[in-house]
């Protein structure tokens, strides 16, 4: 059974990081994800379906557009392939559980805010608040199904507090860390606390962890000097990806009994 939640979650992971890569191309340029149909950022032509399916038209393209032969950028396939191996872990993870769907929005607009921020610098709105349009309901849901209300609160709890933290440490070094690192942390809390609060601690160490390990090791090989900004929107998501993943298993090897 698991496995064919897996196999369905696979797909619809292709299918949703097809979507994905409008919304990193589009929501930093400000233009409707809706309409109108993909084009060829080199030539403007619009792509046929046959050159819409995710990762194998890439494929079969060779990474270039039909028309004018312009290289597309392998981060098309890339966050396709990203997705669908978040939706199939946390298939595994959660199994055909009510809270699953959920956390297929979460992941999905991980993938989103890590690519936007790694490429413009900021984690736009117009991501982190359809997110949490879309999840609270999705939350509220899944306990209202499973007599879940304790989740629920937790899930309430972690947002506050994560908020809270990150907020303190904008305020402190607010060049270092962004408004929209905050309001990402809100959502983070938010399904970090669903699992429980240790959780909410887990993935915010891993996100510092990972961006301070990433922000030494560019400084040593000389490709950020101290003062350059670094994205931190990123290692917070895969912080919380981890800790949503694996944090079980951490948390007990950690602290036994
Ligand atoms: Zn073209």
């Amino acid at each position: 059974m698991t496995v064919a939640v897996a196999v369905v979650c696979g797909l619809l992971g292709l299918a949703v990081g097809s979507f994905l890569n409008v919304v990193i191309y589009r929501v930093p340029r400000k233009e409707s994800v809706v309409r109108p149909r993909s084009r060829c950022p080199g030539c403007g032509t619009q792509l046929a379906d046959r050159d819409n399916i995710p990762v194998l038209s890439w494929i079969l393209l060779r990474g270039r557009c039909r028309t004018c032969g312009e290289p597309i950028s392998a981060r098309y396939p890339l966050v396709e392939l990203g997705t669908a191996a978040l939706f199939v872990a946390a298939a595994l993870r959660f199994g055909l559980d009510w809270v699953l769907p959920a956390y297929l929005v979460f992941f999905a607009a991980l993938v989103a805010v890590t690519f936007i921020d790694l490429e413009h610098y900021i984690i736009p709105n117009r991501i982190v608040y359809p997110t949490l349009f879309v999840s609270v309901p999705l939350l509220v849901l899944a306990a209202a199904a499973q007599n879940e209300w304790s989740e629920l609160l937790r899930a309430g709890e972690g947002a506050a507090l994560a908020w809270g933290f990150l907020l303190v440490v904008h305020l402190i070094q607010p060049r270092g860390m962004g408004f929209g690192d905050v309001r990402l942390a809100a959502v983070l809390g938010l399904f970090l606390g669903w699992l429980d609060l240790r959780h909410v601690f887990l993935g915010l160490f891993l996100g510092f962890l990972f961006g301070s390990l990433s922000s030494i090791t560019l400084i040593a090989l000389r490709r950020r000097g101290r003062k350059d900004q670094i994205p931190f929107g990123p290692f917070l998501a895969a912080g919380a990806v981890v800790a949503v993943l694996f944090g079980s298993p951490i948390i007990s090897w950690y602290s036994p009994g």
